[in-house]
């Protein structure tokens, strides 16, 4: 591979960059000119020299000019510095230049990525940054699903529509087809793990029953009062959590908090009494929500001593979905894989970025411990990371992926004027 220069990627403080810069962003924007002009290039122009000369037609350029004044001379006099090495009060830093100029350029086509007759080129370059951050994650490149939103709240909230769904499941295939099920009482279908379901909703579907049964999950018979069990999160969560908990109806009640250390890490010792706890009650736990990377101090959770705990529950009939809110932290996932992307065992890694120069060669960095929590990202359910954060993109891009894209059979639904095609999804459409 050739080297990166990141001198080379950046605007720069003082916009060194601007000759590349501007002239790339012409580049883009007469593309775009020329598109335009050769969609039917024997049309005649619709707007005509006469029309322009028109007085209503210049003032209203000139009130254009004048907005642009106004939005220009507000964001000079109060924006922040982002893009300064001065500037250390936000997480926020310099945005790549590619990133820009292809937000810039994609703006002029204007693609709805909703749905792929709308957006041909983006909608596959969607799915495409969805396998490679599922990658990045560890995930299975062939199985895994990502979906770029507007932020990490609105990827937070598809993860727990995701947990939400999946852990209703079961009682729709109770409802629809028990002999799927055996003999397994209420409590065993509220533990059974994602893979369980999944391949129930494959046997579901093999039988022409998926759709039957998913009526009988919680996407239509809504939340009732702490069906799902509980939601379990660190107390150093992002607050958009709470908002998710009480927009998707499962009620703040159904939210338990766990302590976190001095460090203000997730407290393993009190996330595992909570557990045995619920267990011992039986109230079962829809999901436990991780750290990597809180908003306020960067804490990672120790992604490795959860799993230890899921299977030593598991070990004892209980079980819960397990997502990684990673919105601030995800990208420095990258710095632990090598160029095939595999992860690098401890000792390669620290002397890679001892050589690159990465890591100060005084500075031992990473801790075993935050090693061991990227490592493991690879075993959650789901994961959310921010493009608009360590990824140096512009507001406002958020990802959610998800582990096993089956998921989407749960959470999809289809508009009725966009063409679509499947089974699936006519037959849904007529209920
Ligand atoms: C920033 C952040 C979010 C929310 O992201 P937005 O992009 O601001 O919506 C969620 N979780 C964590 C850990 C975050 O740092």
């Amino acid at each position: 591979m050739k080297p990166v220069d990141i001198d080379a990627l950046f605007l720069g403080p003082k916009s060194e960059n601007r000759d590349f810069f501007k002239e790339a962003l012409d580049f883009m924007m007469d593309e775009h000119i020329h598109w335009r002009r050769n969609f039917h290039p024997d049309d005649k122009d619709a707007i005509t020299l006469e029309n322009r000369r028109q007085d209503g037609f210049m003032s209203t350029l000139d009130r254009t000019r004048e907005v642009l004044d106004e939005l220009s001379d507000k964001l000079k006099a109060s924006s922040l510095p982002w893009h300064s090495p001065r500037y250390l009060g936000h997480m926020n830093s310099d945005i790549l230049m590619s990133a820009t100029l292809a937000y810039m350029g994609v703006m002029l086509y204007n693609p709805n990525n909703v749905a792929g007759e709308a957006s041909p080129a983006t909608t596959i370059m969607e799915l495409e940054a969805g396998q490679q951050m599922g990658k990045m994650m560890g995930f299975d490149p062939d199985k895994v699903w990502g979906h770029i939103t507007s932020g990490g709240h609105i990827a937070n909230f598809e993860a727990l529509w995701f947990m939400r769904g999946l852990k209703s499941f079961p009682f729709g295939v109770k409802a629809v087809a028990p002999e799927l099920l055996g003999s397994q009482s209420d409590w065993e279908l509220l533990n059974l793990t994602p893979g369980q379901i999944f391949q129930l909703m494959d046997q579901t579907k093999d039988k022409g029953l998926f759709l039957e049964a998913r009526k009988h999950s919680v996407r239509y018979t809504g939340m009732t009062a702490d069906t799902l069990g509980q939601l379990i999160v660190p107390q150093s969560r992002h607050y958009c959590w709470d908002k998710a908990v009480d927009v998707l109806g499962l009620g703040l009640d159904n939210m338990t908090k766990i302590q976190v250390t001095s460090a203000f890490r997730m407290d393993m010792g009190h996330l595992r009494e909570v557990v045995l706890d619920l267990m011992n009650k039986k109230i079962p736990i829809m999901g436990v929500v991780a750290v990597v990377g809180t908003t306020e101090e960067g804490a990672v959770d120790e992604i490795h001593e959860i799993l230890k705990i899921r299977e030593e529950a598991a070990s004892k009939g209980m079980t819960f979905y397990f997502h990684v809110d990673a919105a601030y932290g995800g990208y420095n996932r990258s710095m632990f894989l090598d160029e095939n992307d595999q992860f690098m065992s401890y000792s390669e890694m620290k002397g890679t970025l001892h050589e690159e120069k990465i890591v100060h060669r005084d500075l031992d960095w990473p801790p075993e411990r935050v090693y061991q929590a990227y490592k493991a990202m690879s075993e959650a359910d789901s994961i959310v990371v921010d493009p608009h954060k360590m990824g140096y993109t512009p507001y406002s891009s958020g990802m959610v992926v998800a582990r096993d894209k089956r998921i989407t059979d749960l959470i999809s639904y289809f508009a009725p004027y966009v063409w679509t095609k499947g089974d699936l999804i006519t037959t849904d459409r007529t209920s």
